[in-house]
């Protein structure tokens, strides 16, 4: 009875609800939202600049909890406002054609800092945040790294809201189902987050590549924080992916996102 006393503190300690072994398991599901794109410019150096380029964010349901995976461009890119980055739809409008208020996300899980993948975290009251714990500390210095735009998680940074800033792999819902692996490197505290759906396995990969020449070739940024930390963090990725099988979701590539169903489909 101690041991299962102590396991039941453990598991309520951690912030979920204890699970016995009767339970039938959390149906998973994701979503890909279309959290906005940057658009193309035939005279960029990369292929993947000459082409709109998708900077998509992620529904995870674990039952009935939600995690928010990026939050995609800032609301300031809807419409023509903004040159080249464009936002059609809010995150809050599609989770509502799903039937998902904005306080019912528990957690907004972010790849990184950079800015089209913070845009609209703000408008999510309830969430803890997921950052890697290097990104966090990064925000907080003056001036803020580039890319990065600190007021979009000014709630989190202010103390206003909870924030796991993550060191190691964290299991997001206590039960293997959807974990978050730190894969410094494109900044120090970039993360992928693995989601266990009954189909099998998905990673969504942030921007640990931009795009699938990128695998092929071992091509990156010249703004990543860490080449050689990239290298590693792509080294591990690519076995874990080999190891479960898994479907690794580049997610500024626009050939690449669409092995996710099209919204308001969820892949299960
Ligand atoms: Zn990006």
């Amino acid at each position: 009875m101690k041991v299962l006393l102590a396991a039941l503190a453990l598991a309520v300690a951690a912030g979920g609800q204890a699970a016995s072994p009767t339970d039938t398991p959390a149906k998973i599901k994701l979503w890909r939202l279309d959290c906005g794109r940057l658009d193309e410019n035939a005279a960029r150096k990369w292929a993947w600049q000459k082409v709109p380029t998708p900077a998509p964010c992620f529904l995870v349901a674990h039952g009935t909890r939600y995690l928010l995976w990026d939050s995609g461009l800032s609301v300031r890119a809807l419409g023509n406002a903004h040159p080249t980055a464009k936002l059609d739809r809010t995150i809050a409008d599609q989770l509502a054609q799903i039937g998902i208020a904005p306080e019912q996300v528990e957690f907004v899980g972010i790849s990184h800092y950079h800015g089209d993948h913070t845009g609209q975290a703000s408008k999510f009251p309830r969430a803890k945040l997921l950052i890697g714990a290097g990104d966090f500390a990064a925000l907080k210095t003056t001036p803020a790294p580039g890319g990065a735009a600190p007021p979009h998680l000014q709630p989190w940074l202010d103390g206003k809201l909870p924030v796991e800033a993550v060191v190691e792999d964290h299991d997001v819902f206590g039960d293997g189902s959807v974990t978050m692996i730190p894969t410094p490197g494109h900044t120090p505290g970039h993360s992928v987050l693995l989601v266990n759906l009954a189909t099998g396995p998905v990673i969504l990969a942030g921007d640990l590549w931009f795009s699938y020449e990128d695998m092929v070739r071992g091509a990156m940024p010249h703004f990543n924080s860490s080449r050689a930390e990239t290298l590693a963090s792509r080294d591990r990725i690519s076995r874990l992916a080999e190891k479960l099988d898994a479907v690794v979701v580049v997610q500024h590539d626009p050939a690449d996102v669409v092995k996710l169903p099209a919204f308001p489909n969820a892949a299960e």
